[in-house]
């Protein structure tokens, strides 16, 4: 890999069995606590966040924005990393009904990042946009300002992930144990993308699924090949890039983004319950709720040892509180 790293996530998590869970499945689900990467920081992100501030403060930066929904795990460490090193965040929030401050929002404001809110509609159609023009009027103001793509899913972010594969690699070693099948929620694709390029990177034969908690799985293999095909300039080796082995289960997202249905809320209290691990209702309930029922219908049968990424999301768990019937 050609890219390098500032040192911020407490790395390498650790991976453990999920030994009730698989008893329960027959199956061999282990997990990777990638929710351990750090408390304000907690979660997949700042895997990314540590190649993009690289970037960033070697090239003088002063400040960053970035964008995601109001509950967004990638604003929230954003906010921590940058504020951590001594930069401000912008952050452009998609605008809910009455936008409560708790979980993540309440962090982006402990933080002390600058809010602007855009409408669903702006958010979908010109965030880059609308970002990219913010970071202007602050450079013309003489700050500096490096604009995050969402979920820091773009080229560099993406180093993230390829560098999370190396460290399982080192673990399989250290573990004696090999893990044929990789399991993670996509939601802006710069997880799997990591993945992908390590896995074809180093030869390594092993199938990666992605659990989408928002669109199809159409939209995500163009999406994370665009990612692909940004990122491979970071590699020092040439990658045959194509749609077809990415692997994205649209099945699970349920009825849209960040909304829980009953079951799945039921399922992250099962889990809770049998493991002690907390799943997020956004990415993590899903993807994990995804994989139990695959596995339960059969279509794992061949998937050997099983390694679940714990992205994260803690943060956004507390929002739904009042949807548990406690
Ligand atoms: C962002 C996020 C994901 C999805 O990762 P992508 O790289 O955006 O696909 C999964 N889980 C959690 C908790 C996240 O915050």
């Amino acid at each position: 890999m050609k890219a390098s790293k500032v040192k911020l996530a407490n790395l390498p998590t650790p991976i453990s069995k999920a030994t009730r869970f698989s008893a329960e499945l027959g199956a061999e689900v282990y997990i990777k606590r990638d929710d351990f990467t750090g408390i304000e920081i907690s979660g997949n992100k700042v895997r990314k966040l540590e190649y993009v501030f690289k970037q960033v403060l070697e090239q003088g930066y002063k400040s960053v924005i970035t964008t995601g929904g109001l509950q967004s795990n990638h604003c929230r460490a954003t906010t921590a990393v940058a504020t951590k090193l001594g930069l401000k965040t912008t952050l452009l929030l998609r605008k809910t009904e009455d936008p409560v401050v708790e979980g993540n929002f309440f962090l982006d404001k402990l933080f002390g990042a600058e809010i602007i809110f855009c409408t669903p509609d702006e958010y979908r159609q010109s965030r880059n946009q609308i970002m990219n023009k913010i970071a202007l009027e602050k450079q013309n103001n003489g700050e500096k300002c490096f604009v995050v793509p969402e979920g820091a899913s773009f080229g560099i972010g993406s180093m993230g992930y390829f560098n999370a594969m190396e460290e399982i690699l080192d673990q399989e070693k250290e573990m004696g144990i090999v893990f044929d099948t990789i399991v993670s929620a996509t939601g802006s694709g710069g997880t799997y993308s990591g993945l992908y390029l390590a896995n074809k990177y180093f030869n390594l034969n092993k199938t990666i699924i992605g659990f989408s908690v928002c669109d199809d799985s159409h939209y995500f293999k163009n999406h994370i090949n665009n990612i692909n095909k940004e990122a491979i300039d970071y590699l020092d080796k040439e990658i045959d890039l194509t749609t077809d082995d990415i692997h994205i289960n649209d099945k699970y997202s349920g009825i849209g983004y960040a909304i829980s249905r009953p079951e799945e809320l039921e399922f992250i209290e099962y889990f809770a319950r049998l493991e002690a691990i907390v799943l997020d209702p956004v990415y993590t309930g899903k993807a994990m709720y995804g994989l139990y029922n695959e596995i339960k219908a059969g279509t794992f049968d061949n998937a050997g040892n099983i390694l679940f990424i714990h992205t994260g999301g803690l943060f956004g768990l507390f929002p739904k509180q009042s949807q548990f019937e406690y």
